[in-house]
C-alpha cells in the first residue's frame, strides 16, 4: 500500500505531486562536452555556491515534504570536493528509497565501490561513442577508456540500476547507435538515447543541424533489435522499451519529439541553491 500523502507533500497548482529533487552539487567539470559547454568556461565563483552543509539541508528539507528520491547531478558532482561526504549522510535518510547519480564516469573507477556502501542507489553514466578519438573530439578532454573502466566498476560494485546516457548528434555519433545498444547489453545495463535541448551556452555545432529525433533512432533498433514498450514511467521525460533476448532496456529522452510535461514529477535545485519548477527552462 503507498504510504497517504502529508498535508506537507509538494503538489503544484496542476496537482502534480514532487516526489523527485535532481541536486546539482557543482557547476563545474573536468569534460567539456561539445552540446553543453563552451570550451572556455567561468564557473562561479565558490562564495555563490551552496556548502556541503547547505546542500545537505536542503535535500533533507524536501525529504521532509514528501520527496523519496534524490539525483545528484551537476556539472561533474564528482568533480566536488568531499561530495562523499554528502552522499553518506543522505544515504541514512530513512525517507529518501532512491539517492541516484549521474557522471560522465571518468572517476568511477575510484568512487564506485565508495558510492554504493554510502548508499548510492542507482548511477547514470553519459557515454557517447565507443571510438576513443571520437570520445576526445565530443567531450574535449575526456578519456574513452578512464571512463569504460568506470562503468566496469560501477557494475563490479554491485548497483541494481545502471544507466548509460547518450546524447546523438547527426553527423557526429549518429552511426553509433547499434553499436552502443549492443555495448550495454553485453554489459547487462540500460541505455537512454538523449535528444539534444537547448541548454547551456554552446558555440561549437548548430543545433538545429545535429538534431536526431527519438523516433529516427527507435525505428533504427527496432529494425536489429525489435522493441517492445515497457509500460515503465519515470514521471519525467523517458519512454522505456524492452528486447526479447536481453534484460537491458532502452529509453528515449525526447523533450523536443514528445510532451511530458503532465506526468512531471520533479523539481531542480542549482548549486548556488535556486529552485526551478521545470528541467527545460532557467525561470526559478
Ligand atoms: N556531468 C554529468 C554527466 O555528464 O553525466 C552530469 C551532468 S550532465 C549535464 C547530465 C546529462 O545531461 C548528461 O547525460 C549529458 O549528456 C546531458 N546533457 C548535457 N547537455 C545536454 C544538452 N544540451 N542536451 C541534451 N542532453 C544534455
Ligand atoms: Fe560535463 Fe556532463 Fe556537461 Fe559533459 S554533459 S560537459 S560531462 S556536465
Amino acid at each position: 500500500m503507498s504510504k497517504p500523502i502529508s498535508p506537507s507533500s509538494l503538489t503544484d497548482r496542476f496537482d502534480r505531486r514532487v516526489d523527485y529533487l535532481r541536486l546539482s552539487v557543482t557547476d563545474r567539470c573536468d569534460f567539456r562536452c561539445v552540446y553543453c559547454m563552451a570550451e572556455d568556461m567561468t564557473f562561479l565563483p565558490r562564495s555563490q555556491i551552496l556548502s556541503l552543509e547547505q546542500l545537505y539541508d536542503v535535500a533533507a528539507a524536501f525529504v521532509g515534504l514528501g520527496v523519496s528520491k534524490i539525483r545528484l547531478t551537476g556539472g561533474e558532482p564528482l568533480v566536488r570536493n568531499n561530495l562523499m561526504s554528502l552522499v553518506e549522510r543522505l544515504g541514512q535518510l530513512d525517507d529518501l528509497k532512491q539517492l541516484h547519480l549521474t557522471t560522465n564516469g571518468a572517476q568511477l573507477d575510484k568512487y564506485a565501490k565508495p558510492l554504493k556502501a554510502a548508499g548510492l542507489t542507482g548511477i547514470n553514466i553519459s557515454l557517447d561513442s565507443l571510438n576513443a578519438e571520437r570520445f576526445r573530439q565530443l567531450t574535449r578532454t575526456g578519456d574513452l577508456q578512464k571512463v569504460l573502466r568506470g562503468i566496469d566498476a560501477a557494475i563490479d560494485a554491485g548497483f541494481s540500476r545502471i544507466k548509460l546516457n547518450a546524447v546523438i548528434l547527426k553527423g557526429r555519433n549518429d552511426d553509433e547507435v547499434l553499436t552502443l545498444v549492443e555495448f550495454a547489453r553485453a554489459k547487462g545495463i540500460d541505455i537512454s538515447f538523449i535528444e539534444e535541448m537547448p541548454l547551456g551556452i554552446i558555440d561549437e555545432h548548430s543545433r538545429a543541424l545535429s538534431f536526431c529525433s527519438s523516433d529516427e533512432l527507435r525505428d533504427l533498433i527496432d529494425t536489429r533489435y525489435p522493441l517492445s514498450p515497457s509500460g515503465e514511467s519515470t514521471g519525467g521525460p523517458s519512454t522505456y522499451y524492452r528486447m526479447v533476448d536481453s534484460s537491458s532496456r532502452v529509453g528515449f529522452i525526447s523533450p523536443h519529439s514528445h510532451n511530458f510535461c503532465h506526468l512531471c514529477n520533479r523539481v531542480r535545485v542549482t548549486v548556488e541553491g535556486r529552485l526551478l519548477l521545470c528541467l527545460g527552462n532557467e525561470h526559478s
